[in-house]
């Protein structure tokens, strides 16, 4: 193990858009290669990585209630989302022979394991990587909230948000280009500003349990590595 990394257990998410490439809909596989190795490419520095992973890239919830549908039934949709991008993940990850399982947190036990807290530490001692599906398993959360809970649950040292630029911006920088960007933030100012980084539930579980939220590029080739090492660009959220 790794003693110079600045963290050694994270809790990374990966939403689901990030998985869909430019073809706008579904998993772009040559996309989830490339996010995998990055990941692979963390882990031989010593890091141990778990992952939740979202499902915005098939479906989601409000997408069935903004059209007259059942909100629970669309997010029940959302999760099983979920679980089809996980499959995707652990797939891309042993063809690079890296181990890994997938355990969601809504029983479908032909597909994949049941998540329960002794089920994760035990597979990340074993030295696989967590991928965790099926959200926090409840209606009216999301998977950002998901991956707070189970950064507190597996004791990680930060949980890393990958998203679609290098950190938190004042506005989106894809349409104001002289938003302002921030390289430290607290979890309080976060809510304040009402950043949109993640949703408010997801930074006020990570506040109470003094996590860091590190916010990098997913697309970054490389820069989870490079953040680990003490380098690479993100904003952090700390206390
Ligand atoms: N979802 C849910 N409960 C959870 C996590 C997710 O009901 O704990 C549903 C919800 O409908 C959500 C969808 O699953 O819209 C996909 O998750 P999310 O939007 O968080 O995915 P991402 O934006 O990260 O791709």
């Amino acid at each position: 193990m790794a003693a110079d990394l600045s963290y050694q257990r994270i809790l990374l998410k990966v939403s689901g858009e990030a998985l869909m490439g430019a073809q706008g809909f579904g998993i772009d596989v040559a996309i989830v290669d490339r996010i995998v190795a990055d990941i692979a490419a963390a882990r031989a520095l010593g890091a141990e990585i778990s992952i939740v992973i979202g499902g915005g890239n098939i479906f989601r919830g409000v997408a069935v209630a903004s059209k007259g549908g059942d909100r629970v039934t669309g997010d029940h949709m959302g999760m099983l989302a979920t679980v089809i991008n996980a499959l995707a993940l652990r797939t891309s990850l042993a063809k690079i022979g890296v181990e890994s399982i997938v355990l969601s947190a809504i029983a479908m036990p032909e597909i994949c394991e049941s998540f329960s807290q002794r089920a994760a530490l035990h597979h990340a001692a074993q030295g696989r990587v967590v991928i965790f599906a099926g959200g926090t398993g409840n209606p009216f959360f999301t998977t950002d909230t998901a991956a707070a809970l189970r950064a507190a649950e597996m004791g990680a040292q930060a949980l890393f948000k990958g998203t679609q630029v290098d950190g938190i911006y004042s506005a989106d920088p894809k349409l104001h280009p002289d938003a302002e960007r921030f390289s430290h933030l607290t979890h309080d100012e976060v809510l304040e500003k009402g950043l949109a980084v993640m949703d408010v539930a997801a930074v006020a579980l990570a506040r109470e349990n003094h996590i860091p939220i590190v916010v990098f590029s997913i697309h970054q080739e490389g820069e989870l590595a490079r953040i680990l090492s003490g380098s690479g660009h993100a904003t952090i959220v700390s206390d």
